[in-house]
């Protein structure tokens, strides 16, 4: 599908961002819950990125047509919207796990930026479809650094102690 307009393309910018904010928040509350205060403190800064890049699209935008999308974004409720499902995902995720749904749904941005710079006939959509994608990639990168940071929760004790 390609995308005809900047206001199409600022459509979905704006649902991407917000849904990165609003989950970076969420997972930052719940690691300072589990006394994770470092990790917490990443997906903060990770949200002050997100709200200022939303902001910024938002002053963009103001006054643009923008079309409403009919299948908004959601990085943990594919598949299964209820609360409970939500509340077992944040219960059993470890720093590692928040992560790296952050990193695939940042490599998910990217990949549907780049796909739309590639697909739309339109220059200026084409501009900057470029540009946001760049952004996403610099998150991508970021929070690669952090995993790479992160220890592994679970230590394989039968490997360690050679009874693997
Ligand atoms: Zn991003």
């Amino acid at each position: 599908m390609a995308l005809a307009s900047t206001g199409e393309l600022y459509a979905h910018a704006l649902a991407v961002e917000r849904e990165a904010a609003e989950r970076y928040v969420e997972f930052a509350q719940y690691l300072e819950d589990q006394g994770n205060y470092a990790v917490a403190a990443l997906f903060r800064m990770l949200a002050r990125l997100e709200a200022q890049h939303l902001d910024r699209l938002e002053r963009r935008s103001a006054g643009l047509e923008l079309p409403k999308l009919e299948s908004p974004y959601g990085w943990l409720s594919e598949g299964a919207p209820e609360t409970a499902a939500r509340e077992l995902v944040f219960r059993l995720m470890t720093q590692r796990d928040a992560l790296a749904i952050a990193l695939a749904a940042e490599k998910r941005a990217q990949a549907f930026f780049e796909r739309a710079a590639r697909t739309t006939k339109d220059a200026a959509v084409r501009a900057l479809a470029k540009d946001m994608a760049s952004e996403e990639a610099d998150h991508v990168a970021l929070i690669e650094r952090m995993l790479e940071r992160t220890p592994a929760a679970e230590v394989d004790w039968a490997a360690a102690f050679g009874e693997a």
